[in-house]
């Protein structure tokens, strides 16, 4: 039994959930405790009480736990990584890519703990002196989703830490694993009791007391919309600071001028790649008309030699979707595609069992063409292997349809017109943008989020990251 740490302890919780490999629903990965409100309320208490010390920890304090932290991850990724993919199903090479970026996103945050600077102004008064530094927040409740269990923990809690504030993380209920592996290693890289505190539970329990106790100065949620508007309601409410990063409907425009090449595989992988459950993988491509036909035949070619299949066994291109909730809402949206009248090139078939004969979620990576812009599959988020192709008669169409969406999370182009690509850049809504690379897979030094109905609030990761784990302070002072 894997128990919650609360205040420098584990504790057992007061029931447990069972983690299961969704490669073969036969392997329990382990069973996890699950806190209640009465538990999730006595880690809270634990992080206040913790906050006055962490925040006056001096950067070399912070740097030393951080930075230990980051080597012992980057130094286990091959371990962590088969963990991740076990519970998770994204195949082995990715997780253990996931567990890399985790471990360099703590080495990057110990370094910004030695960084928390300010400035010094000229006032505007005379002999006055004007200072603008950055504090600690104090509690903050970090939220997270299924679908990269220890990278965006890890993007959330390296900051949070690096900064001086305490935590109290609810990981996602699918995924408890890599999140208890991130504390135990915490736990042992030095951190002060009570600075970090894991409660594993329900949202609607453990995730509710996060967003209703005062005493959580702020949150930091990564999730759907539907919980994204609820965390956003309880902090209004309370006047707590918040962080939302939500949904996606990316698009991926191929122009007449692209490499077809750099087309094809950008968008296999950014559609199909991690099976599709990537808020920035691109679930609509918009193709124009002189490339189009080339592009489908080119892209059904290239997917029909990806092997679906256990997350952890060689050769495996996509593993398995997270759970039988997710696939029944992978196939009801194909179904949704085939009833609206897009035509299904390839895919979309689940599969009961792997080839080697192992029970699991599988399901073949799905691409739907003749599709229009107002079909439900091209205006909500499915998360799964699901790509609809879009017709636009040129560039200034496939724009105008990329950022026909609620959703402005990533968006890119694969094109050799520098003008086009140039403009693209300019004009695309989206936080993220890329040029001839797949729009899922960004880096761990800089800015990560988004608009519209993507994201709300500051951007997390790399330097951005200090807007929302600081407040700031401005100090005057007569000579
Ligand atoms: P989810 O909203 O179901 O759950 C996210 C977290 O919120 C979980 O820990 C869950 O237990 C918790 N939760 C659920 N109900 C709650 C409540 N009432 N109060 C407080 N917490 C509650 O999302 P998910 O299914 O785990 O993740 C998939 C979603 O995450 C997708 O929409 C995806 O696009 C999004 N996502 C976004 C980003 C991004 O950075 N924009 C990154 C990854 C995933």
């Amino acid at each position: 039994m894997f128990k919650n740490l609360i205040n420098g302890e584990w504790v057992a919780g007061v029931t447990a959930s069972r983690n299961i490999n969704p490669s073969d629903t036969r392997d329990l990965v382990g069973e996890f405790a699950q806190a209640d409100a009465a538990q999730a309320r006595e880690a809270i208490a634990a992080a206040r009480a913790a906050f006055a010390g962490w925040s006056q920890s001096t950067p070399q304090q912070r740097f030393d736990v951080l930075d230990a932290a980051g080597t012992e991850i980057l130094a286990r990724r091959a371990e962590l990584g088969d963990l991740l993919a076990r519970e998770e199903g994204k195949t082995l090479p990715e997780a253990i890519g996931e567990v890399a970026r985790a471990g360099n996103i703590f080495k990057f945050f110990a370094g910004e703990s030695l960084r928390v600077g300010g400035e010094s102004v000229a006032s505007v008064r005379p002999g006055v002196g004007v200072e603008v530094t950055r504090e600690a927040l104090g509690v903050i409740g970090l939220i997270t989703p299924w679908n990269f269990p220890i990278a965006i923990p890890a993007w959330k809690l390296a900051p949070a830490l690096a900064f001086g504030n305490t935590v109290v993380m609810k990981p996602a209920d699918l995924v408890p694993a890599s999140a208890w592996h991130l504390a135990d290693i915490l736990l042992r890289a030095g951190l002060p009791k009570g600075v970090f505190n894991l409660v594993m539970g329900r949202g609607s329990e453990v995730g509710t007391v996060l967003l209703e106790d005062p005493r959580v100065d702020a949150i930091s949620f990564t999730g759907s919309v539907a919980t994204g508007a609820k965390v956003a309601a309880a902090c209004v409410a309370r006047m707590a600071k918040f962080q939302l990063e939500m949904g996606g409907k990316n698009p991926f425009v191929v122009l007449d001028d692209a490499d077809l090449n750099v087309a094809v595989n950008a968008a296999l992988n950014s559609g199909f790649f991690s099976t599709g459950q990537r808020c920035t993988a691109s679930s609509r491509v918009i193709v124009t008309a002189g490339i189009h036909d080339r592009f489908i035949a080119a892209l059904a070619e290239k997917m029909a030699a990806l092997k679906v299949g256990d997350a952890r066994a060689k050769g495996t291109d996509i593993g398995p979707v997270v759970d039988d909730k997710q696939l029944a809402q992978d196939l009801e949206y194909i179904a949704i595609g085939q009833g609206e009248g897009a035509r299904l090139v390839a895919g979309g078939q689940a599969m009961a069992h792997n080839a080697d004969g192992a029970p699991g979620h599988y399901l073949t990576p799905a691409l739907f063409a003749e599709t229009t812009p107002q079909m439900r599959i091209n205006r909500e988020e499915i998360f799964g292997p699901v790509v609809s192709v879009l017709r636009a008669k040129d560039y200034d169409e496939a724009l105008a349809l990329a950022n026909d969406t609620p959703f402005g999370l990533a968006s890119g182009i694969a094109t050799t017109s520098l003008k086009h690509a140039t403009h693209f850049k300019r004009h695309a809504q989206a936080g993220m943008v890329m040029v001839n690379l797949p729009t899922a897979g960004v880096d761990y030094h800089v800015p990560f989020g988004g608009r519209k109905g993507s994201s709300y609030g500051p951007r997390e990761q790399g330097r951005h990251a200090a807007e929302f784990y600081t407040t700031v302070k401005t100090a005057y002072t007569q000579a």
